[in-house]
């Protein structure tokens, strides 16, 4: 028999969304006059259609390809150059960013950079993550062997643990050691959480003092609508030479079933090899990105294009303004009902604290049992996260006041 990778035993059975779909389907089941009424504000996929003007191009890139003349085979790998100008002109300069076009790679989605990433490193870095943090950060590094086994409450051998809390308002604060490699995500999947500058500020001076690697993950960038937030790591001095930035089209515009995304790596950044020398990051990922991935469709690089145009801005404004309304309808429902809340605002998801010292997985049932309504057990997302529930905006409008009501009533 050919030798497995025996990182993946380590991983823990029981993964989040499956346990959430295992609950939510043994309920509807034992409940089948109550499963149509089960609002599902789990799981953070978006719900409303993509923005008209990805449609139209979507729509005449497909004819492009039925013409020899506009037929599309094999793109750049690194994704076409009229995209790639456009993410460079739109998200940064025109912010006052300095990233150029080359230094983005288009991708099919920020979930398999942010794993796909691990590839370039080695494996004797010490790695920080946040504590309550989006899995899949963890779960990529214990299948590239650079974590011990699991720990009882979930947790790994091995990685530096940065807990978010109440205290920090959920912004970990930099190590009190040294790491190589730190992940952060702003604004925050699952707590809502946003970094202001000072914050960011004293993540990249630790990063620069300590030859660390921010790993910097932006997929809700284009929730921040607060003066002062920035809406990447690279607004901030100095970021160019340690941090790499996950961008993805999932989540502000509606791509999550379309897939595209990209990583910014700035051409100043550099790792060193084993015999010390310095190497610049962004070789060996365009080296790795070229080799393993053939480009995302031009179809899909067509509609993401689309989105930059400025009716694609107003367009994306739209169905952002959409979400941020759920969620500040679904954090004043929390709050009225006596609980205590955070994120909701810049950031499509709420994060709340368990009324009466609940555990997370117990709100869980008590919501899916008594309000049929399927929110996110914090536990799930790390230790920290024990006593806290996330409920994901991303809805229908319809949906969100139903869920406000049936919050109101099951805690009145
Ligand atoms: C949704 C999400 C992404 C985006 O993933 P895609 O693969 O681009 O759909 C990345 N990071 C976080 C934290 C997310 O929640």
């Amino acid at each position: 028999m050919a030798h497995i990778n025996d990182n993946f035993l380590k991983l823990q059975a029981g993964y989040l969304f499956p346990e959430i779909g295992r609950r939510v389907a043994a309920f509807a089941a034992a409940n089948p006059d109550k499963a149509p009424q089960i609002i599902r504000c789990g799981i953070g996929d978006v719900t409303e259609p993509l923005p008209q003007v990805a449609i139209d191009a979507m729509h005449k890139a497909v004819d492009d390809q039925a013409k020899r003349e506009t037929f599309h085979g094999y793109g750049p790998e690194q994704g076409y150059a009229w995209l790639r100008e456009a993410i460079a002109t739109v998200s940064y300069q025109q912010r006052g960013i300095d990233i150029s076009a080359d230094e983005i790679y288009v991708s099919d989605g920020a979930k398999c950079d942010t794993g796909n990433i691990l590839d370039i490193f080695g494996h004797n870095n010490i790695i920080a993550v946040p504590d309550p943090v989006y899995p899949v950060y963890v779960d990529t590094n214990v299948m590239n062997g650079n974590t011990g086994a699991a720990r009882p409450d979930g947790s790994y051998e091995g990685l530096v643990y940065l807990p978010c809390t109440p205290e920090n308002g959920f912004v970990p604060d930099v190590p009190s050691q040294h790491v190589d490699i730190a992940y952060l995500c702003f604004p925050n999947n699952p707590t809502g959480a946003v970094a202001n500058y000072e914050q960011l500020k004293k993540w990249v001076d630790y990063a620069l003092a300590n030859d660390t690697i921010l790993l910097y993950d932006g997929a809700y960038e284009a929730f921040v609508t607060e003066e002062g937030i920035p809406t990447s790591i690279f607004a901030i001095p100095g970021a160019r030479r340690c941090a790499i930035e996950f961008r993805s089209f999932s989540k502000q515009g509606g791509f999550t079933g379309v897939r595209c995304g990209y990583i910014v790596i700035p051409s100043e950044l550099q790792g060193k090899d084993a015999a010390g020398n310095a190497v610049p990051v962004s070789k060996l990922w365009s080296r790795r990105h070229t080799t393993k991935f053939n480009g995302a469709s031009y179809i899909v690089q067509r509609g993401a294009a689309a989105l930059f145009t400025p009716e694609g801005q107003q367009q994306t404004r739209a169905l952002i303004e959409h979400y941020l309304t759920n969620a500040k309808l679904l954090s004043e429902a929390c709050r009225k009902a006596g609980l205590k809340v955070w994120g909701g605002s810049n950031a499509p998801y709420v994060w709340v604290q368990t009324p009466d010292g609940m555990g997370s997985w117990e709100f869980f049932d008590k919501m899916l049992q008594e309000a049929l309504v399927v929110i996110t057990p914090g536990a799930g997302f790390g230790a920290h996260g024990e006593g806290f529930f996330r409920i994901s905006a991303f809805n229908s409008r319809e949906n969100v006041t139903e869920v406000c009501a049936r919050i109101a009533k099951l805690l009145a």
